[in-house]
């Protein structure tokens, strides 16, 4: 019963993707491992429509894996700036060094050596392996979840143990060895565009015919999940300060969001409530004796900014401080004219900050 099930599901996906499938991908179909890398990092926590733009200009300005081995880190963030999950960043450049000055310039050829590089997961690696050289390892992943467990109608978690082993098996089952980039290609493109999180078009899906969640009614109930994901509200206050035409800037290094990233002095808040106490035009003009010896004129305060990240939302306002005098114990901080700043990588609240009353800076 299962075989015919997965019988069914492969040959009905394959169907699809050969004569209804009008994704357009700039990586799709490419066999160049290089390009095929990159686009999956860029891909593991963006979405495509995002990521392309990020794909054409990494190619552009790193034709080769060995240009991007041998950029400065910084520029590469510079690059990366507003993709978010820096550490995909910093994963792609020790990868690129470690293939051009370890490996000769060779990447690895099999799903375990694959594995083992830097910022590369089951995913990644199959997707690679697939992909560049048509090796039958299935791409498991949340679109994959959902499409398997709506189809077969399966109920088990698939964040438990149990789940992720019976999902792997399943996806293993139903690829089509011989074809496997073909597969692969199609399973994500079905989930992308058919199989949706929101609003499944199970009217027109080619699978409906044997899709067990739909005959049970419970599309919308699957994929189950065991854990929620925590939230955590995180409230900034960032002090834009200028001083004789320079800005002062940090590099954020402790293991946290936005590392190794560029951001301007800030105060965290935990509490709303606080945060918005702190927001007073007293407190505030108080806070800044903290970073002058002298009384700073506050020229403008920007309105708050909201960023959701996958575990957390941040919120921010940035305060524009004239700094008349500087107090000594400003260490790690860095001043920059207004040219360097846009050479820096800030991350995206920093923009969309930039982007209210503080914008006449830039
Ligand atoms: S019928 Fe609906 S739930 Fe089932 S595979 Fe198709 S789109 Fe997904």
């Amino acid at each position: 019963m299962l075989k015919n099930q997965t019988n069914y599901f492969q040959q009905k996906l394959l169907l699809w993707h050969k004569l209804e499938n009008k994704r357009e991908l700039p990586w799709k179909g490419e066999k160049d491992v290089y390009r095929i890398w990159l686009s999956e990092i860029i891909l593991q926590q963006t979405r495509a429509a995002q990521g392309w733009n990020y794909y054409e200009r990494f190619l552009q300005t790193y034709p080769t894996i060995e240009k991007l081995a041998k950029a400065p880190l910084e520029d590469v963030y510079k690059l990366w700036e507003g993709l978010g999950y820096y550490t995909r960043c910093r994963n792609l450049h020790a990868t690129a060094q470690k293939i051009v000055f370890e490996l000769k310039g060779e990447f690895p050829k099999t799903y375990d050596e694959i594995l083992k590089l830097k910022g590369i997961g089951p995913y990644t690696a199959a997707a690679i392996a697939s992909f560049a050289y048509n090796l039958p390892h299935a791409v498991v992943d949340g679109n994959v979840f959902r499409v398997l467990s709506r189809f077969f109608g399966e109920t088990t978690a698939t964040d438990s143990s149990a789940g992720k082993k019976l999902f792997e098996q399943l996806a293993n089952d139903c690829i089509d060895k011989s074809n496997a980039a073909v597969y692969n290609q199609a399973i994500m493109d079905f989930g992308a565009t058919i199989c949706k999180p929101d609003n499944p078009l199970c009217n027109s899906c080619a699978l409906n015919k044997k899709c067990v969640a739909l005959k049970k009614e419970m599309v919308m109930h699957l994929p189950v999940k065991e854990k929620q994901l925590k939230q955590r509200s995180r409230w900034f206050v960032f002090f834009v300060l200028e001083y004789k035409g320079r800005f002062a800037v940090q590099q954020r290094t402790e293991k946290d969001v936005w590392q190794n990233l560029y951001q301007f002095p800030a105060m965290e808040f935990h509490i709303e409530k606080e945060w918005k106490t702190f927001l007073k035009l007293k407190n505030i003009l108080q806070a800044q004796t903290l970073f002058t010896s002298a009384a700073a004129k506050q020229t403008a305060i920007t309105k708050p900014v909201v960023q959701k990240l996958s575990h957390q939302t941040i919120h921010a306002v940035a305060v524009l401080v004239k700094v008349p005098a500087l107090k000594k114990q400003m260490k790690q901080v860095q001043w920059k004219t207004k040219a360097e700043l846009k050479q820096l990588p800030f991350p995206k609240i920093m923009h969309q900050l930039m982007q209210g009353k503080v914008m006449e800076l830039f």
